[in-house]
């Protein structure tokens, strides 16, 4: 209580120089995934301890989520492959979205962006997703209000939309960006949409430096697949974040590249941005390991080790772009380890094996 009233931040879980983060591999490729970004961090001697939770997708209890949320709250930060959620039971929400909710990461920030190594329908894409996390379509308020007849509401809130707006046009400005654009449904959906526009119109009086347009979630569709370099920043509700997310990674070669980050005021989560489970591709050594590799990069960037997001990154832009060592899914025939040892590779010019920093 005495933190919050004097703007203090808590500290973060650091013992002896060494982050705590927690580790959720979640289902399908995400244990071989994270399993990835473990050896890395160890071959690299990053200061980084993982507290892995593993939860049961059959499993009717929430005990498995509880335990996780706790771990996230004492230690400020976590990385996740996609949770599944097989039971069937109305008591036991998507954990996904239980996890974002709980947490209240409020913002899901998807930097979409082309990989000159990579051949795709489009180049020089460069575009952030702002998507709201934590209400709208995802507001996991369905019911059956007659047998046949089942209701599913969609909740925008003016507190949360103001919030989103803000973060979207702030994080505009922090970062050069010049331009907002809402994405929506607003002549169909006139109270909800129509909410989350006018607020973000009004939001957008406050930065008067950065050009604020809208556009109807369908026509946004066709106008990116058609001419990409007109969007910016996209501010988008839930289940319109997801939609365009995923044409953006259609655009530039799929789910396997890009990471994304979930924040609120006290805690970021990162993973995958197209946060895709990949049941049928596990345990194959196919899935591309890139995209976690980059919520990795993502996760030392929020804990300012900056020496250590560089030197992945820059492991991981040689693999990609240079040495073009590409799973099927971008169009190789390398394997996820054939990956994984040619960022090692480049890693082992930056690191001494076996020092720990
Ligand atoms: P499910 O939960 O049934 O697995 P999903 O909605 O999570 O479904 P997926 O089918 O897992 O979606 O993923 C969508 C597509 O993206 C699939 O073709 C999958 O193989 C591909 N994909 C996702 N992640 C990766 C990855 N890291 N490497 C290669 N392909 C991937």
């Amino acid at each position: 209580r005495w933190a919050s009233q004097a703007k203090v931040k808590y500290p973060k879980a650091k013992y002896g120089g060494r982050s705590t983060v927690t580790l959720l591999p979640g289902g399908g490729i995400g244990p071989e995934l994270t399993g990835y970004v473990k050896e890395i961090f160890l071959y690299a001697g990053v200061p980084v301890v993982f507290e892995e939770v593993k939860i049961d997708p059959s499993s009717d209890s929430n005990e498995d989520l509880e335990n996780a949320i706790t771990s996230i709250r004492r230690n400020g930060v976590g990385l996740k492959g996609n949770i599944e959620t097989r039971s069937l039971s109305t008591s036991v929400m998507s954990r996904n979205v239980a996890l974002r909710n709980e947490l209240d990461l409020f913002v899901n920030v998807f930097h979409c962006y082309s990989f000159t190594g990579i051949q795709s329908r489009h180049q020089n894409v460069d575009i952030y997703v702002i998507r709201q996390n934590t209400e709208g379509e995802y507001a996991m308020a369905e019911h059956e209000s007659v047998p046949g007849v089942v209701e599913c509401l969609k909740i925008i809130t003016r507190e949360k939309a103001e919030r989103l707006a803000h973060y979207a046009f702030n994080f505009a400005r922090k970062n050069g960006r010049k331009k907002v654009t809402t994405v929506h449904k607003a002549n169909i959906m006139k109270l909800s949409d129509g909410l989350f526009l006018e607020v973000s119109r009004e939001v957008a009086k406050h930065y008067p430096e950065i050009e604020h347009n809208d556009m109807i979630i369908d026509n946004c569709c066709m106008q990116l697949v058609s001419k990409p370099s007109q969007f910016d920043v996209m501010l988008t509700t839930n289940l319109y974040g997801t939609i365009v997310s995923n044409v953006i990674c259609g655009l530039i070669g799929g789910a396997g590249l890009l990471s994304g980050g979930n924040y609120g005021d006290h805690y970021a989560v990162f993973e995958p941005g197209t946060r895709n489970t990949g049941t049928a591709i596990a345990g194959k050594n196919v899935a591309n390991p890139i995209s976690m590799l980059n919520g990795a990069v993502d996760l030392l960037n929020h804990l300012e080790l900056d020496h250590h997001a560089r030197i992945l990154r820059d492991a991981i832009m040689k693999t990609v772009n240079e040495d073009q060592i590409h799973t099927p899914d971008v169009g190789g025939s390398a394997t996820s380890t054939d990956v994984v040892e040619n960022v090692l590779k480049h890693l082992a010019q930056n690191v001494k094996p076996g020092l720990v920093f």
